[in-house]
């Protein structure tokens, strides 16, 4: 089995109501995708989290080492891939271009093995797993509180346990828009508070010390992830957990965090760390650390599907009767790539994503879709 072909697909979608979160604002959405092709016809898809035409670049100097190579060496390619760029590229483009690049790969092997991704990674723990609701953005031109509050009631009332809210944009309306949502989601669901590093210490310190009335099950990006010890002076300084992760990347990017225990809960995403290969490394030193694990999950119906092998696959730590389950973040904003690419789109129940048990990823890919999305003017 050798590989014949890697290639991208950017797509690209004009949103009709822009949103922002406390450091981006968006109004499009564009995800690369990567597609690997290999001589006995078996395809794998992959994606890149990030911006889409710079990992587009990144896959395509990657992909000439790949022609002509055994697929199945997943570990083999993933280190000579990374030091190809390891000079400059310890994190960043480099390792989330790479990372759609091991995504592919696992689908090829579980294609060939006629088995899903989590059965190769050893086992599949569950079929199904509870997913939490990401969104109230902020959106120009309405009542900021409102708007939060509505959409969160409606998720709730949807059947999703949990819902995370975007903050970050300054400590008083934050907090405005906090107590409302908890008002219209009740007691019992369970709210997580999401800054975008938007804060600086001080103001995370306020924010958390009171926001903690609200019973907030973690506080996510405080600060820049640069900042370690910033990190460290939320976590010590206010009452809420702290969550983060999303931009670290590879194994390396994630030692320090974890031995240090900058954070309670640890956000590697798939698309961004390295993949499988390394996500498993990084899943590894995070119950060795003793941080719990919840993947970060932003991007189209293939990363959903990589996402939801991993979490099929997560150790139950620690390995009680009754043990804690991993949860899925899934994306409430609007975004045709969650659906329309995937023959089979995912949707949950209740609040609840069955997990494929089709060969690899488990998804068929709609080839009309990528085109009718594809980038029109890539350059
Ligand atoms: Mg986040």
């Amino acid at each position: 089995m050798k590989i014949t072909s890697v290639a991208t697909h950017v797509l690209d979608h004009r949103l009709e109501t822009p949103f922002e979160s406390a450091s981006m604002r968006f109004d499009r959405r564009q995800h690369c995708l990567v597609e690997i092709v290999c001589d006995d016809g078996t395809v794998g898809w992959g994606e890149c989290l990030g911006p889409a035409l710079p990992n587009a670049a990144v896959v395509k100097a990657y992909g000439a080492r790949l022609v002509g190579r055994d697929p199945l060496e997943t570990e083999k390619l993933w280190q000579e891939l990374y030091n190809l760029f390891r000079d400059q590229g310890q994190r960043g483009l480099a390792v989330t271009a790479l990372s759609g690049i091991d995504v592919a790969l696992w689908d090829i092997k579980g294609k060939r093995f006629g088995v899903s991704v989590a059965t190769l990674l050893g086992g599949r723990m569950r079929e199904s797993v509870k997913a939490y609701a990401t969104g109230s953005f902020r959106r120009d031109g309405v009542d900021r509180v409102r708007d939060n509050a509505e959409e969160c009631a409606r998720h709730v009332a949807a059947g999703f346990h949990a819902v995370k809210i975007k903050i970050g944009f300054g400590v008083a309306g934050d907090l405005e828009v906090v107590r409302a949502v908890r008002e219209a989601i009740g007691p019992e669901a369970r709210l997580m508070i999401d800054a975008n590093h938007g804060y600086d210490v001080l103001e995370a310190v306020t924010l958390g010390r009171l926001a903690a009335d609200y019973d907030i099950d973690w506080f996510e990006e405080p600060v820049i992830p640069e900042q370690l010890g910033a990190y460290r002076a939320v976590r010590a300084g206010q009452p809420i957990p702290v969550a983060g992760g999303e931009t670290w990347h590879g194994r390396f990017g994630f030692k320090e965090p974890l031995e240090s225990r900058c954070i309670d809960i640890v956000q590697p995403d798939l698309c961004g760390v390295g993949g499988f290969t390394e996500m498993r490394r990084i899943a590894d030193m995070a119950a060795l650390n003793g941080v719990r694990l919840v993947p970060h999950v932003w991007g189209t119906a293939v990363q959903i599907a990589a996402s939801l092998q991993l979490c099929a696959s997560l150790l139950p730590d620690p390995p009680r009767r009754d043990a804690i389950a991993p949860i899925l973040e899934f994306d409430r904003t609007h975004n045709p790539f969650r659906q329309a690419i995937s023959k089979t789109p995912f949707e949950h129940r209740n609040g609840v994503l069955d997990i494929p048990d089709r060969p690899g990823l488990g998804i068929e890919i709609d080839r009309d879709a990528l085109d009718e999305f594809r980038l029109k003017d890539m350059p």
